[in-house]
């Protein structure tokens, strides 16, 4: 794959960015498609009777339907929010048969504490000796009184890869919905909900090369129209009267407010800059600096790795005698950018039994020489720890 790591104006200088698992850094073209948008074709939309707010409009559910056929759904099937963390927190408030919700012990926070505060009960599957959601644990768990399993598609901590396809059965057989997490999958694996035969699917942009501040939530159409509002406001509605209000469509309808329209088309301009590139492609290329870390990591006694071999561009490991936030700041010195703590994934430290983890993980424009710097900071943090 061609790198194109000059498109990335974040990384100029030679940083060795290792932290594309919290937020990706951003194409020149997705940077000039929100400029472009801020500036000379800036307008509302779907209110304005002006040419512009047209074009707005036109562009902004343009950037829908990219966004929607980057992962197999219809452009009406894809809910704008503010990222995956509202997604969740939109079907956990507005799906109408609350009931149990089954997820698994490596689920990211955002996926834990919305049913939580929504008032499901939640039960927990174990993993898999080697980090991987049980899911034959899943299935002797599961029951009628489960109307939901939400799982997540990639862990961000582990990188493993849910096997979807037998998540979704086994949700199915008992008339539970299957929600993915998809918010580590949707930047490094091909991702086809109907292929998948998933539900609902939750992704932020940012990890996925597009900007902060919007993600989308994929549902199945008639799932979306059986699914009541959960904010009112502007944009949402079909007839308001103070006796009683109707409701537009979905997407429309969980909508309100005027939308993050900059972040929007930067959404689009980032669903087709992986799309051209090949998401077939990312995979394989981030697997293969998987394998090499890992390997690397593997030569050195005094490294614990966790997760799966087969995991996808994430790696996460601790070292004897030093605190992942220690080796952090050492590897920030020698231009080295990791990821140390809990990853948003308490639970999953608990089970792995330390506090924290230092975690590497890939985009698109990583590289052997990214690997060979993390390898020379670990070297150097071990002369100084002993
Ligand atoms: N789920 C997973 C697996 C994640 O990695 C993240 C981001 N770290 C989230 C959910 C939340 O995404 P956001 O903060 O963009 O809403």
């Amino acid at each position: 794959m061609n790198l194109r790591r000059e498109e990335f104006p974040g990384l100029a200088g030679g940083w060795h960015y290792l932290d594309s698992a919290a937020t990706a850094q951003k194409p020149q073209s997705v940077i000039d498609a929100c400029t472009a948008a801020l500036g000379r074709d800036y307008a509302t939309v779907h209110r304005g009777v002006y040419a512009r707010s047209a074009e707005m409009t036109l562009a902004f559910e343009a950037a829908r339907g990219k966004v929607a056929a980057l992962i197999g759904g219809r452009a009406d099937e894809i809910v704008f929010t503010r990222g995956a963390t509202e997604a969740i927190n939109l079907l956990a408030y507005s799906w109408p048969r609350k009931g149990r919700v089954l997820l698994s012990q490596l689920e990211h926070h955002s996926n834990i504490v919305p049913w939580q505060l929504a008032g499901w009960q939640v039960d927990v599957c174990p993993l898999t000796a080697d980090g991987r959601i049980d899911l034959d644990a899943a299935e002797a768990m599961l029951t009628r009184e489960h109307t939901m399993v939400a799982f997540a598609h990639v862990s961000n901590v582990l990188g493993s890869v849910l096997d979807v396809p037998r998540a979704a059965d086994l949700a199915h057989r008992v008339g539970a919905m299957l929600l993915l997490d998809g918010c580590q999958a949707a930047a490094r694996l091909p991702v086809d909900v109907a292929a998948l035969g998933c539900d609902f699917y939750a992704f932020s942009a940012h990890k996925l090369y597009g900007p902060t501040g919007i993600g989308a939530l994929w549902g199945r159409a008639e799932l979306l129209d059986a699914m009541p509002p959960w904010q009112g406001g502007g944009a949402m509605i079909d007839r308001v009267t103070f006796a009683k209000t109707t409701y537009a469509p979905s997407p429309q309808r969980f909508e309100a407010g005027t939308p993050a329209i900059v972040e929007a088309i930067g959404f689009g301009a980032a669903a087709d800059y992986v799309g051209a590139i090949g998401l077939d492609s990312i995979h394989a290329h981030e697997a293969g600096l998987v394998a090499a870390l890992r390997h690397a990591l593997r030569q050195r006694n005094d490294v614990t790795l966790f997760g799966p071999e087969q995991s996808a561009g994430i790696v996460s490991f601790v070292m004897d005698g030093v605190h992942p936030h220690d080796l952090g700041t050492i590897l920030d010195e020698e231009g080295v950018a990791i990821r140390a703590g809990h990853h948003c994934a308490q639970p999953l430290m608990d089970h792995l039994g330390v506090p924290a983890t230092a975690r590497a993980s890939f985009g698109l424009y990583s590289d052997e020489s990214d690997i060979a710097a993390l390898l020379r900071g670990i070297e150097r943090t071990r002369r100084i720890f002993g």
